[in-house]
C-alpha cells in the first residue's frame, strides 16, 4: 500500500527512489540484503515532504557512509534514507567555525578545516564516515571525539520539523549520543582553534600513520565491533578478545583481523548471519573468560 502510494508520488519528489534496492554495496562490510524502499533526497524540502507523507507509515533507517553498520540478510521492511549531495556543503562561518552538511565525509571536513588554518578536527581525517554518522556515534580517535568540537546540530525529526540543538544541551557518551532515534541530522557547526595549515598537515599525517600501523586497511569491515569497556577494565577490547578466543576463528566468511582483534572482516561473501554468529561467539567467550559483557559499537539494522 505505502509502496503503491510512493510509486504514484515518486515523480513529484525531488530525489531518487528505488524499490528492492540492494544494500550490499552501500556499507563497508559489503554485507546485507535489500531494502524495500531506498530514498535519496536532493533537497531538504524533498526530505520533509517524504517524512510528512510516509514516516508514520513505516520504519526509517538513516544511512551515512555505512562504515559502522551491519545490515540483515533479509529485506529491510522500511525506507533507508541516504542524504544526497546537496547535504554535503562545507562553509567557513567565522575564523574558527566550520559548518558542514552531514553527508560530507569527515575526511573532507578535516581537510577543509586544515585549509582554513583551523585545528581540532584532525582526528576526523582517520575516520571513514560521514558527519551524520560521526555525530550519532560520537566518533573519535587519538583522544578527541565529536563532542569536543561540536557547537550545534541542525536536524529534522520524522514529523518533518526542523530545529537546531546546541551541543551543550546534549549528553554524549563514549561512542554514542543521547538523542532520540527519530532524528535526521542535517548539518553541524564545529569550533576549532587557529593554527598554521602546515602544522595541521604534519599532525594529520602523523595520526594517519599511527592509525595505519595499528589498524587494518583495505578490508571489508565495520571498524571496531565492540566498544572498549572503559569503566570495567584498563584493557582494550582487542586485548580481551585476543586472550579469549582461538586464533583463526571464522563463521563462513566472517572472521577476525589478525592486525586488530576488534575489527571483524568479511573475507569474501560473508552473510549477515555469519557475522552475527561470530559476534555472539566472541561476546560469550569474552564474558566466560573475563566476566565482562561487551557492548556492540557497530549498529545492527534489522
Ligand atoms: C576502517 C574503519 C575505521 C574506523 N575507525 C574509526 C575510528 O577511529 N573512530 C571511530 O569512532 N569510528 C571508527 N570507525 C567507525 C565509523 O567509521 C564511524 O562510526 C563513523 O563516524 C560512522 O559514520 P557513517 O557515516 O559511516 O555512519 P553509518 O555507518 O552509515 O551509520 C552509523 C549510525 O549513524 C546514523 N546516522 C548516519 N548519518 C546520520 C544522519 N545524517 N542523521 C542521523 N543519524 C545518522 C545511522 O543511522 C547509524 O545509526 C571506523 C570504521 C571503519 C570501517
Amino acid at each position: 500500500m505505502i509502496i503503491e502510494d510512493i510509486k504514484k508520488s515518486a515523480l513529484s519528489i525531488d530525489g531518487e527512489i528505488f524499490f528492492d534496492q540492494s544494500l550490499k554495496n552501500l556499507n563497508w562490510f559489503n554485507i546485507g540484503g535489500k531494502t524495500k524502499i531506498f530514498f535519496k533526497p536532493n533537497s531538504l524540502k524533498a526530505l520533509i515532504s517524504y517524512l510528512k507523507l510516509y514516516a508514520s507509515r513505516g520504519k526509517i533507517f538513516i544511512l551515512g557512509n555505512g562504515s559502522n553498520v551491519l545490515f540483515d540478510d533479509n529485506t529491510y521492511q522500511g525506507t533507508v534514507v541516504k542524504l544526497g549531495k546537496s547535504f554535503s556543503n562545507i562553509t567557513l562561518l567565522d575564523k574558527e567555525i566550520v559548518v558542514a552538511g552531514t553527508a560530507a565525509s569527515q575526511k573532507k571536513v578535516s581537510e577543509f578545516a586544515k585549509d582554513n588554518n583551523i585545528s581540532g578536527l584532525e582526528f576526523m581525517s582517520c575516520i571513514p564516515g560521514s558527519i551524520g554518522g560521526g555525530i550519532r556515534m560520537n566518533s573519535g580517535c587519538f583522544k578527541k571525539e565529536f563532542k569536543d568540537i561540536l557547537i550545534s546540530i541542525q536536524l529534522v525529526d520524522f514529523k518533518g520539523v526542523v530545529r537546531s540543538i546546541p551541543a551543550n544541551k546534549i549528553n554524549f557518551n563514549y561512542r554514542s549520543i543521547v538523542l532520540p532515534k527519530d532524528l535526521i541530522f542535517l548539518s553541524a557547526t564545529f569550533k576549532g582553534t587557529e593554527k598554521k595549515s602546515m602544522e595541521i598537515n604534519t599532525y594529520m599525517h602523523e595520526l594517519n600513520k599511527k592509525k595505519k600501523l595499528s589498524q587494518p586497511t583495505k578490508i571489508k569491515t565495520g571498524g571496531s565491533t565492540f566498544k572498549n569497556p572503559i569503566n570495567q577494565t584498563e584493557k582494550k577490547v582487542w586485548e580481551l578478545i585476543k586472550s579469549s578466543i582461538p586464533e583463526d576463528i571464522s563463521f563462513g566468511d566472517a572472521s577476525i583481523s589478525k592486525k586488530h582483534a576488534n575489527f571483524f572482516v568479511n573475507k569474501k561473501n560473508a552473510k549477515s548471519k555469519d557475522m552475527k554468529s561470530l559476534i555472539r561467539f566472541v561476546k560469550k567467550k569474552v564474558e566466560e573468560k573475563t566476566g565482562i559483557k561487551l557492548e556492540l559499537e557497530i549498529v545492527v539494522v534489522e
